[in-house]
């Protein structure tokens, strides 16, 4: 008999939560795997915005969705861990009630393993508080920790995370290994009707999107960025083979939406991105498409940005990061002068408007000035497009990381917490004050622009950009 297991996707602690096209993409490709191969599979996905039991509870209360499958997690307020006493916001438990999912881990009776995945680093506090309730209702059964925290930073999961087997490496393979060391095998045996290994969001409550993934890693090497740490190749999938996917769940499941959460999307277009446009355009189908990971500036060409309009692209975020040039070039070497320009000048003839398109302006760097981000927002609203503010968050093995070690006032080494892009943990106390004046000003240009109905911040991975 083939062995079952419970997959979690743990809870998020945070300051401020938002259901951007978020879902746990690897947790869902190692359910497909599994399930292929005729394992039992019962995920509990601890941030589910749909659980049935949460609808009936009487403490909560109704929860909002909004356009093209986004909106707000449950949402619980919780005591501050100490190293964030400090911090005078409220901190909170994003995701179903502790009893719901202790409910759903007592209805499986001895799964060979628990799977447990991870995101931000910062976010460690629902990874130990969902391997804490594994153990306490699975005592015999081992618990495997994987996903983004795990691998930025395995020393401080092995001590602080409490599971028996922390896999930092990529892929299945790593899996599997971990998976022997405790005498459990996956034999090749093919399990299920799927047509080839999709992530499985048929297991979720409701799938109110899907996200896509056609390509991993990057080939820039961006200083704040760990992409290149995570995925160290990078590689994609055939156009055809993708096109496929995204036929299969719009046919078979009825959706619409689609988030892109590759790093390089629209590089190497001509291969890539192009043809599989070509093919959606085709085939026209009534998608929506949105790429909160954003899109390389100067990929954005006139004839891809016509295809784009033409398939359905709703959302279209662009990785401008600042307007200043010297910057790009010490940091990124992504963005050259005239490349917004020219990008905005495509999209706009393809037929996007401001309520479109948003560019991502990074705050908070180690070194960055409050003028620099000012000009960055200006520059963006002259351009027509709408700015959005992403917070640095220092990440381990990442270029910039021994700088940002260097200039914070917090313990970076020792306290992922302090990691959180809230605390902008690289900036001095003056500098933070002037927040609240740039958050005014990109309201202002987004007020204008989008009428306050536009969706909204950058998508909380610290896999690349962000
Ligand atoms: S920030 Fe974007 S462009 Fe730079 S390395 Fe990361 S994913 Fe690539």
């Amino acid at each position: 008999m083939q062995p079952s297991f419970i997959l979690i996707n743990p809870w998020i602690f945070d300051f401020a939560a938002y259901d951007l096209w978020s879902k746990p993409l690897g947790l869902l490709y190692i359910a497909g795997y599994l399930r292929r191969r005729g394992c039992r599979v019962h995920l509990i996905d601890c941030l589910d915005v749909h659980h049935p039991q949460m609808k009936t509870h009487s403490d909560v209360n109704h929860l909002k969705r909004r356009l093209y499958g986004t909106g707000k997690f449950w949402r619980e307020v919780v005591a501050k861990p100490p190293p964030l006493q400090d911090i005078p916001r409220p901190y909170s438990r994003y995701g179903l009630l502790p009893e719901i999912v202790e409910q759903e881990l007592k209805s499986v009776s001895s799964p060979s393993a628990i799977l447990v995945t991870s995101l931000m680093t910062y976010w460690y506090p629902g990874v130990r508080e969902a391997i804490r309730l594994a153990k306490d209702i699975h005592p015999d059964v081992p618990v495997i920790l994987g996903g983004i925290y795990a691998r930025l930073c395995r020393e401080h999961a092995l001590m602080r995370s409490g599971a028996d087997r922390v896999v930092s490496g990529q892929g299945f393979e790593s899996l599997s290994a971990a998976l022997h060391e405790y005498g459990i095998h996956v034999s090749a045996k093919s399990g299920d009707a799927q047509p080839t290994e999709y992530p499985a969001f048929d297991l979720l409550t409701k799938i109110d999107y899907v996200c896509i993934m056609t390509s991993s890693g990057c080939p820039f090497h961006c200083q704040y960025c760990a992409s290149h740490f995570l995925y160290p190749e990078f590689s994609r999938r055939e156009p055809g083979e993708v096109l496929e996917e995204i036929v299969y769940w719009h046919r078979g499941s009825a959706v619409q939406d689609f988030a892109f959460y590759d790093d390089a999307l629209l590089v190497a277009q001509e291969h890539h991105a192009g043809p599989l446009l070509e093919g959606l355009a085709r085939l026209d189908l009534d998608l929506r498409f949105h790429t909160p990971n954003a899109l390389h500036v100067r990929e954005i060409t006139g004839e891809i940005a016509r295809l784009m309009r033409r398939t359905g692209f709703r959302t279209i975020r662009l990785g401008l990061e600042t307007s200043n040039m010297p910057l790009h070039r010490e940091l990124d070497n992504k963005v050259a002068p005239g490349d917004f320009e020219k990008a905005m000048h495509h999209l706009r003839r393809a037929g996007f408007g401001p309520r479109d398109i948003g560019a991502y302006i990074l705050i908070g760097l180690p070194g960055q000035s409050v003028d620099s981000i000012l000009e960055s927002i200006q520059f963006v609203g002259a351009q027509g497009a709408v700015p959005y503010l992403a917070e640095y968050s220092p990440i381990p093995h990442t270029a910039l990381w021994k700088k940002a070690v260097a200039c914070s006032g917090r313990d970076l080494l020792s306290e992922p917490l302090f990691h959180n892009n809230t605390l902008l943990s690289c900036w001095d106390m003056p500098q933070k004050k002037e927040l609240p004046r740039l958050k005014r000003m990109v309201s202002e240009i987004r007020e204008r622009y989008r009428n306050g109905k536009a969706q909204g911040a950058r998508h909380k991975v610290q896999g690349s950009r962000r």
